[in-house]
């Protein structure tokens, strides 16, 4: 008889996971808390049209994402664009989007974009990652780009992304980041393209999952997994209304502080190092619009003053046609743990965010402004501080049949969906290895 597997969470991690499971004679059952699919990659619904709750979109080069719509069949329905950034200083715009804008960047003079250039280059030579996680973000920085460059362009970038936390953060983040962007790429189009589809990142998704219940997984919605049973140190089920339904493997695709709430049978060490992890979360007002805001798919903000770190027009990516020609503008701010923002009311988000954003649109006519709605989200980007290596959870966890992957795994990569789909595999690998050793089994 097959291996019962249960998979706790229906996000890109849990479907993929499933998927790959499937395909080798697993019997999957998948548990999701929320209403549909797609967790932080979902969707909401406005006047009858699908919109992304977060700004989403899929890189031409990022391969496993593109297999995946390939094998789950909407290929078809994707369209690739060439976008721009642009970067907000001193209350004006910069293109941002080409080597020539980031050789040309106005704010810093010829000198400091040498030395820019000089820092994208430097990145390439550092090879030994486990090494530049020892330095601070900051002194890598400054040693290459000079304060100047540090000052103007990576600190508000380090602030957007890390808020209070970016102090403690090891130069193995922006070194990545640069790696990637330099790295040889080879995907669906010869040049780097953002690619969307035509009823949101989530319908990628959602055809995996019909793909999945073609292999017989079954997907339960509205239902969260209230404990993880375990008994004499082995997972042996879930427990949903009080019931238990009885497994041969548990496998957690939940966020590590979830985790360790509903495993009181688990090593007490194991669930404190689970709790002990800390996220930044995201606050992300989405302003829905009748006209185009401005050129770019984002817009960085280097103004400490303004609360929202950037604009992000996904707009101009995604073909207005799709959505009722409304246009979509996010106003994201990363919020660290003690952010009192994250306790904000809407009320108060809005008359703050409205406040900056009048400031740097002036001429942006108000009446085009048709919504303004508050997206929050609490565990959406690990804080990994300087030498806490050790404190990464492995695949296999100290509860026999316990089995977890969530982005906190996912290090150095970025935790984006291309790098959760492919530790997705890495996750079923080592189950599969271990259905095939017999260390879980009926
Ligand atoms: C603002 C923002 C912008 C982003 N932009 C991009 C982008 O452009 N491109 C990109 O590739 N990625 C992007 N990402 C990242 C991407 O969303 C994540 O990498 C991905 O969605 C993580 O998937 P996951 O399955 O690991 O986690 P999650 O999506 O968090 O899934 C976990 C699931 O578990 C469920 N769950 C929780 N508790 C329980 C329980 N007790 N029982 C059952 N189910 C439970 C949750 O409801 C959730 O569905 C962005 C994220 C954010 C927040």
């Amino acid at each position: 008889m097959a291996v019962q597997a249960a998979v706790v969470g229906g996000g890109v991690m849990g479907v993929t996971l499933a998927y790959k499971l499937a395909q080798q004679g697993i019997n999957i059952t998948v548990y999701e808390r929320g209403d549909n699919l797609g967790g932080l990659a979902s969707y909401m619904l406005y006047d009858g049209v699908r919109i992304d709750r977060f700004y989403h979109t899929i890189l031409s080069s990022d391969t496993s994402m593109q297999g995946l719509m390939e094998e789950s069949g909407v290929a078809d329905k994707r369209h690739f664009t060439v976008t721009k950034q642009g970067f907000y200083d001193k209350g004006k715009q910069y293109n941002f989007t080409t080597p020539v804008d980031f050789m040309l960047f106005p704010p810093l003079n010829p000198f400091q974009r040498f030395r820019l250039a000089l820092q994208v280059i430097w990145a390439q030579f550092e090879k030994d990652w486990h090494k530049m996680d020892t330095v601070p973000v900051e002194d890598w920085l400054v040693r290459v780009s000079g304060r100047g460059v540090y000052e103007k362009v990576w600190k508000p970038l380090l602030r957007a992304k890390f808020d209070s936390t970016a102090q403690n953060v090891p130069a193995t983040y922006i070194w990545s980041r640069l790696q990637r962007m330099m790295g040889t790429r080879k995907g669906v189009t010869s040049k780097e393209m953002m690619c969307y589809l035509e009823n949101g990142y989530c319908s990628m998704i959602e055809a995996l999952a019909k793909k999945c219940e073609g292999l017989g997984v079954s997907f339960h919605l509205n239902t969260a997994i209230e404990e993880i049973v375990i008994e004499n140190g082995r997972a042996t089920g879930v427990k949903i209304g009080g019931e238990t339904r009885r497994y041969d493997v548990v496998i957690s695709t939940l966020a590590s502080p979830i985790l360790a709430q509903i495993i009181p049978g688990a090593p007490s060490d194991f669930s404190a190092k689970l709790a002990k992890q800390e996220y930044l979360g995201v606050l992300c007002p989405l302003l829905i619009l009748k006209k185009h805001l401005m050129p770019y798919y984002v817009l960085n903000i280097t103004d400490e003053r303004i609360p929202f770190t950037a604009v992000v027009e996904t707009t101009n990516l995604i073909d207005p046609k799709y959505l009722k020609d409304y246009y979509l503008v996010y106003l994201p701010k990363y919020i660290a743990p003690d952010n009192p923002m994250a306790t904000w009311p809407d009320e108060q988000v809005k008359a703050e965010w409205m406040k900056h954003f009048r400031a740097m649109f002036p001429d942006f006519d108000e009446s085009n402004i048709v919504d303004f709605i508050v997206q929050r989200a609490k565990y959406v980007e690990p804080i990994r501080p300087m030498n806490t290596l050790d404190d990464i959870p492995s695949i296999k966890t100290p509860v026999e049949h316990l089995y977890m992957g969530n982005t906190v795994m996912i290090y150095p990569e970025l935790g984006n969906g291309e790098a959760v789909s492919r530790f997705a595999s890495k996750v079923a690998d080592q189950v599969l290895a271990d259905v095939k050793s017999g260390a879980i089994g009926r």
